[in-house]
């Protein structure tokens, strides 16, 4: 019997129960049935013995089953939280991720907040980074730029909706930012080598976003080539990057004469995050 068919006449509790036996779980259900009621977690738990109406149940049951073939929660819903923000994500942009808020954190620390200070986010996609700074230190001028034209509507509209003012910008990497320097740039490029095994689990999400030539160092190396014409002396320039490249992109920065080279680690407790001063 179809899961659509399952669920009529049921509870929330019979829901729950079914979308478990397609192999979603609770906790996903639980979103997914508040998505599809329009009804808060609380009230879910509270009316476990309430009817789903017919057509909360045809949509609660066509969401499990989308989950069930691993579309992401965060797509199916619209919504993820990124640093205490609440963003919401498409498929035309990367689903945020809570190791992300390592380069935040680091960024943060090398932020004043007591004077404006020019930022960039490079491949900015949801606007997470950009926006996260934005809300933590409000005199922040931070630009953020990104080559899909599709996720820089998102972002722009997370912003909107946040009421957080970011400058977003169409540009492949530095390409549209002739002429601009700034104190701090940040990026989480894509970064992962075509082909990886990785990818498999990944394809919902804009491959653009997530691959970077044959060893996911292309979009570094290119940032890394334009960073010394647009940062300001002794600028920082701050990537996430993949568990293992740490120590190619230390030896990118390196190369290009920056200095004070540092990682950081993300919630694993891997080597996720590097970043280094330009010169001067
Ligand atoms: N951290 C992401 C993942 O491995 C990849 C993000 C990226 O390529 N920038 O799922």
């Amino acid at each position: 019997m179809s899961l659509e068919r399952r669920l009529a006449a049921a509870t929330v509790r019979d829901a729950l129960a079914a979308a478990r036996t397609i192999g979603v779980e609770r906790l996903d259900a639980l979103a997914l049935l508040e998505h599809a009621l329009g009804r808060p977690r609380v009230w879910l738990i509270a009316h476990d013995d309430e009817l789903l109406a017919t057509a909360d149940a045809q949509r609660a049951a066509a969401l499990f089953v989308r989950r069930a073939a691993g579309e992401p929660l965060a797509y199916l819903v619209g919504e993820k939280e990124f640093h205490g923000l609440a963003l919401r994500v498409t498929p035309d942009v990367l689903i945020p991720r809570p190791d992300t808020e390592t380069l935040v954190e680091w960024a943060l620390e090398l932020l004043p907040a007591d004077r404006p200070v020019a930022v960039a986010d490079l491949g900015t996609g949801s606007g997470a980074i950009a926006l996260a700074i934005a809300q933590a230190r409000p005199l922040a001028r931070i630009t953020a730029i990104d080559a899909s034209d599709t996720a820089l509507a998102v972002a722009r509209a997370n912003g909107e909706r946040l009421g957080l003012r970011v400058a977003w910008r169409v540009s492949d990497w530095w390409q549209d930012l002739a002429g601009q320097r700034f104190d701090l740039v940040v990026s989480n490029p894509p970064y992962i080598a075509e082909g990886d095994v990785h990818l498999a689990a990944l394809g919902h999400e804009p491959q653009q976003a997530l691959t970077s030539g044959i060893d996911g160092l292309d979009a570094i190396r290119r940032i890394v080539a334009g960073a010394r014409d647009h940062l300001a002396p002794g600028g920082w320039l701050l990537f996430e990057h993949g568990f293992d490249q740490a120590q190619a992109v230390a030896a990118l920065l390196a190369s290009a004469g920056f200095s004070s080279i540092g990682t950081r680690l993300d919630l694993g407790e891997r080597a996720r995050c590097t970043g280094a001063r330009a010169p001067g």
